[in-house]
């Protein structure tokens, strides 16, 4: 099995005791995608190395980067735009656009941390709050993300300023490139976008581009192509003619997810057709067919916008991905991604300067601590919630373990 299908196909992960050969708790809550090119197995060993030394031995293993907060496009229900009105209001954030030669010395205080606490490829998310593309210094900061941090990169974006020389520079270096659809037909995309300079053929004809650099760079073994697309009501209806169009394209993943809004919206009630509800699930089955290699959408369809409501009830411990996935807007490290942590300076863990060591005193100073403490107890909502219960879960089971270092982990594959 090549590297993507190895890493998109497995069904559990299973905890074993080896010297007693009995299976002590398993998961089916896998996530590729989510996590690509690390998996769920990473976050295992790292807890199990905190279990054993302590949660000052947590690396960081994850981090999606919001270094660019301008947008070409004007997306229904866009969530960037209160932050990065604020973001860019002169203070909040002291590089809303980081200077280069910092962002690379950042970069390499990333993966020194998380090298020095046994994690030699961290996954690094070039995403949202604007339009990443449009970054003046982009393909040099991919690949010195890549060659010289031997860091995971994940491109997240509409694909529509992408260079023939950052399509480039981006199959050469990137492990996932994501492209969003805000829509997936011609109308749809043109309606959900708010603009029409690029359009649904545009994003195909990318895509396209994207597939043939791949192979004529070999790269189809280390490279993930996906799109991904919010379940909104224009789509209804063209899932199975979208999922058959990029499977013949050659795209291998596809994820379909809840549009995110603010509290207090009176959509926030719209429900997904019974008829939507069925296509969504027949592809579940047929996806292979279709030419994909991985086809997901929340496992509840009831509702298009999704809920993140945290309540005393199912608030984990600990909020581990602040720990374990912080977030980096512009050069200030927070603990997470939700807009009302990224507007309240009290949720980040300082300025990153790149210089080295400064990890240390950020993850596990003052403001940390606030953090740990105030965190997930203050959150009204989660951004993080399933891997926050996951790692939960795995943290208490670990913890029972007479002998931390006779457990080991596997991937079940049926
Ligand atoms: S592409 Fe992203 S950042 Fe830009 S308007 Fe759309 S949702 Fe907002
Ligand atoms: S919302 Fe709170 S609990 Fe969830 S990831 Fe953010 S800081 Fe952690």
């Amino acid at each position: 099995m090549d590297n993507i299908n190895s890493s998109l196909s497995p069904k559990k992960i299973i905890a074993v005791n080896m010297v007693e050969g009995k299976v002590i708790w398993m998961s089916d809550r896998i996530y590729p995608q989510h996590f690509y090119p690390l998996s769920i197995k990473d976050y295992c060993y790292a807890i199990k190395s905190a279990v054993k030394k302590g949660l000052k031995a947590l690396p960081i293993l994850s981090i999606s980067s919001k270094d660019y907060p301008y947008c070409d496009f004007s997306c229904e229900d866009c969530l960037a735009c209160p932050s990065r009105n604020w973001a860019i209001k002169a203070g909040h954030i002291k590089y809303p656009v980081i200077p280069l030669d910092k962002y690379k010395n950042m970069l390499k205080e990333i993966s020194r941390y998380s090298k020095e606490r046994g994690v030699d490829r961290v996954r690094f998310e070039f995403c949202g709050e604007g339009n990443p593309d449009l970054y003046e210094h982009r393909a040099e900061i991919i690949r010195y993300a890549a060659q010289e941090c031997n860091m995971g990169v994940v491109y997240v974006s509409t694909g529509s300023h992408l260079t023939d020389d950052l399509c480039y520079t981006l199959v050469k270096n990137a492990s996932f490139i994501r492209i969003s659809f805000p829509g997936i037909t011609t109308e749809a995309y043109a309606h959900y976008s708010g603009q029409s300079r690029f359009g649904y053929n545009d994003a195909l004809n990318l895509l396209k581009k994207l597939v043939a650099l791949r192979q004529q760079m070999k790269r189809e073994n280390g490279l993930l192509l996906g799109v991904r697309t919010c379940l909104r009501k224009d789509n209804d209806g063209h899932y199975k003619d979208f999922i058959k169009t990029i499977g013949e394209l050659g795209v291998d993943c596809f994820q379909g997810v809840k549009v995110l809004l603010y509290h207090n919206k009176e959509s926030q009630y719209e429900k997904i057709s019974p008829q939507t509800i069925r296509e969504l699930n027949e592809i579940k089955e047929e996806y292979a067919q279709y030419g994909l290699k991985h086809f997901v959408v929340p496992n509840d369809l009831s509702s298009i916008h999704i809920n993140r409501a945290l309540r005393d009830t199912n608030k984990p411990l600990k909020c581990w991905s602040s720990k374990i996935s912080p977030a980096l807007y512009g050069s200030n490290l927070i603990c997470c991604v939700l807009w009302d942590r990224i507007i309240n300076s009290e949720f980040h863990y300082g300025i990153m300067e790149g210089e080295s060591g400064e990890l240390e005193s950020m993850m596990h100073g003052e403001r940390a601590e606030f953090i740990a403490q105030h965190c997930p107890s203050c959150c009204e909502e989660c951004c993080s919630f399933a891997d926050n219960q996951f790692i939960d879960e795995l943290w208490k089971v670990l913890k029972l373990q007479d002998d931390i270092d006779e457990i080991d982990f596997f991937f079940e594959y049926c």
